[in-house]
């Protein structure tokens, strides 16, 4: 019989278990409903906020103290061979979170298993079967392995996240011998919130194109004008904000054309494809090598000049061909009016 174990930490604040997490444990409690396998959650945390687990239905094991409050790979892969060992995993699920994307492999081999990442669903009439995409998402592989313990890291929002009614847990503390330790976590150094645009969490994406940058029907380029409409529209939205190849790529640190964009930003064949239940994609052609990036975004809008536009070719949901400028400014101006 498999022996199924999510790992799971808390977020930030150390009050909550991660979204990513909480996704995690639904994958976990659906697997083991259907292989009639035996499921437990361990958490590595300061202080485990098990509260939320109470009808998961799981047995629930915790790696606690303050040297588990923050991401180091020497705590972490401590504490996650240790609740591996202690539940007796053959299939460990984890969120691809930076934090368990960093130890899980290392743990997996400490422990003589195998991992497989980017998980996007977990299917098979009997075995396990795991999918993920490869090639820019253009191909779905489906993997089926004998190697135990099997790690599968699940990557963010493929899972609905766990809820259910908080209550009394019963946590069983795993004890972990931490080695010498090398990394003392000072602090956060972060950008400030206005530079912070990607938000893998946000409902909604906005795409910023080249077009921002164009020539407008004055004759004139108004790319600080572009820039003030684009972080005030995402001010009031949190949206995360991505951007085609072609925008990011005018930039440079001399010439910075819109300066909060970076080619992290950047969607598409060879850059990121980002999920979020909505998309709005502005000043933006809408090229196939782009819009692989849309891959999995649920309602797609655009807005372009070019009634010809890619976007216009099926690859969108709505296309308003107006002045990105102009609707922008008003969108902007009513949500904020509604925000108070
Ligand atoms: C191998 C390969 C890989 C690639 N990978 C990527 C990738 O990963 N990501 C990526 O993005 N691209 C990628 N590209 C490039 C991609 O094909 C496109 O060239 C690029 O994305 C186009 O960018 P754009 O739509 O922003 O600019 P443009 O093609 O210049 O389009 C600008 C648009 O803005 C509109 N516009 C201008 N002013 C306004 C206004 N005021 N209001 C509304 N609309 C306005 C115009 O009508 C136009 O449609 C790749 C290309 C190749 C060959």
């Amino acid at each position: 019989m498999e022996s199924i174990l999510v790992l799971t930490h808390a977020e930030e604040s150390g009050t909550e278990l991660s979204k990513g997490s909480l996704e995690a444990v639904t994958a976990g409690k659906e697997l083991a409903a259907r292989l009639g396998a035996s499921f437990t959650i361990g958490i590595v945390a300061a202080h485990a906020p098990a509260g939320v687990l109470a009808s998961a239905g799981a047995r629930v094991l915790a790696v606690q103290g303050e040297a588990f409050a923050q991401a180091r790979y020497a705590s972490d892969a401590a504490a996650c061979e240790a609740l591996c060992r202690a539940a007796n995993a053959s299939i460990v699920l984890a969120p691809s979170s930076s934090r368990m994307a960093r130890v899980a492999a290392g743990v997996a081999h400490r422990l003589g298993g195998v991992i497989d990442t980017h998980i996007t669903s977990l299917g098979g009439s009997e075995g396990v079967e795991a999918t993920r995409w490869f090639y820019r998402q253009r191909m779905e592989g489906v993997i089926s392995r004998d190697a135990r313990p099997w790690f599968l890291l699940l990557d963010a929002g493929t899972h609905a996240a766990f809820s259910g009614p908080a209550g009394e847990v019963h946590v069983e503390q795993v004890a972990v011998e931490l080695p010498t330790q090398r990394t003392i976590v000072s602090g956060f150094r972060e950008p400030p919130q206005d530079a912070q645009t990607i938000r893998p969490d946000a409902r909604l994406l906005f795409v910023a194109g080249a077009g921002w940058t164009k020539k407008q029907p004055d004759g004139e380029i108004h790319a600080a004008r572009a820039g003030e409409l684009i972080l005030g529209f995402l001010r009031v939205t949190g949206a995360s904000l991505g951007s085609s190849k072609s925008l990011v790529d005018q930039g440079s640190e001399n010439q910075p054309v819109l300066p909060f964009l970076t080619h992290m930003n950047q969607v598409g064949q060879t850059g990121s494809t980002p999920r979020h239940p909505k998309g709005l994609s502005t000043c933006c052609h809408g090229e196939e090598p782009h819009v692989v990036g849309w891959r999995f975004i649920g309602e797609r809008r655009a807005i372009s000049l070019d009634p010809n536009c890619g976007w216009t070719r099926g690859k969108a949901d709505v296309v308003y061909i107006a002045d990105a400028f102009e609707v922008m400014a008003r969108v902007t101006e009513l949500l904020a009016a509604r925000k108070g």
